[in-house]
């Protein structure tokens, strides 16, 4: 996963191009009155998604009766989230847009509210609370959103991942001979903040990503184990790690220090029975 680089014009003037695509009428004037206190609201969430601490926000209960009013301003196909989707996209990395960020499994083919829509309503079309992502991730982040700091998801607008390993894998047979894989998170050298740690222990569970992340590696195997047999045809077993290690480094540039494809290939590469399959393979050619 990568960091996002967030909206970088004028939120409230999303808000505003929102309400008025709203037919005339009386949804509309509704809408238009309450301006100056969403304003307000938008100048308080800038506060304190300059500072990550957004989970300190809380609904305004001023606007609870509004809230059925305010859920109308969002649609995913609608023109103007269409631009919206469009102008945050082009702030990206191209080779990362298209896969969500949270994940780094499925496509990026929905908006995640940061702050939910149904707690917050006020920011329902907020550049800054929209985060592209899949339809797993959204709907589980939906399921266990907590303003406790120690429930946290990574906000991929803030917080900076560390260019140091936390993803690991554990390579394994299973009973009929097939690989099979456990992820897990690892911070014994202490070299990432703890708070942050934390935070990513948080997201990595609660989206439910190491056994996401297990089936889409046994997905992923036969085609590295075809790749890696061919190699090795021409190429000793160390010559190909060494190549291989290179590659990785570009790997981790383009999709982050963390891509579980890097992690999962490096276990793979260091496992004795991956290495033992592949020079069966060879043998047998
Ligand atoms: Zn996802």
């Amino acid at each position: 996963m990568r960091n996002l680089t967030p909206y970088n014009k004028d939120c409230f003037a999303v808000h505003e191009k929102a309400v008025s695509k709203k037919h005339k009428g009386i949804l509309k004037d509704n809408l238009v009155k309450l301006h100056p206190q969403i304003r307000q609201t938008y100048n308080s969430f800038e506060k304190l998604f300059l500072a990550n601490q957004l989970y300190l926000l809380k609904p305004d209960e001023l606007l609870v009766e509004s809230e059925p009013d305010l859920k109308t301003l969002y649609k995913y196909q609608s023109s103007v989230i269409k631009v919206l989707r469009e102008d945050i996209r082009n702030l990206q990395v191209k080779t990362i847009i298209s896969t969500c960020q949270n994940c780094t499994i499925d496509s990026a083919s929905t908006l995640d509210h940061i702050l939910p829509k149904a707690k917050f309503p006020e920011f329902i079309v907020n550049p800054k609370n929209l985060f592209p992502c899949c339809s797993t991730c959204n709907s589980y982040k939906l399921d266990s959103f907590s303003t406790d700091s120690n429930q946290k998801f990574l906000n991929l607008y803030l917080d900076e991942l560390p260019d140091e390993s936390y993803l690991f894998v554990d390579v394994f047979l299973d009973k009929d001979e097939e690989f099979n894989f456990k992820y897990y998170l690892d911070n014994t050298e202490n070299k990432i903040n703890a708070d942050l740690f934390l935070i990513i222990e948080n997201h990595y569970e609660k989206l439910h990503l190491f056994d996401r992340l297990r089936l889409k590696s046994i997905e992923h195997i036969s085609e590295f184990e075809n790749r890696i047999t061919l190699f090795r045809k021409r190429l000793t077993m160390a010559e190909i790690v060494f190549d291989f290690m290179n590659a990785v480094e570009e790997d981790r540039k383009a999709y982050g220090f963390n891509h579980w494809k890097s992690a999962l290939e490096l276990a793979l590469l260091d496992s004795k029975l991956f290495n033992d399959r592949i020079e069966k393979r060879i043998k047998k050619v």
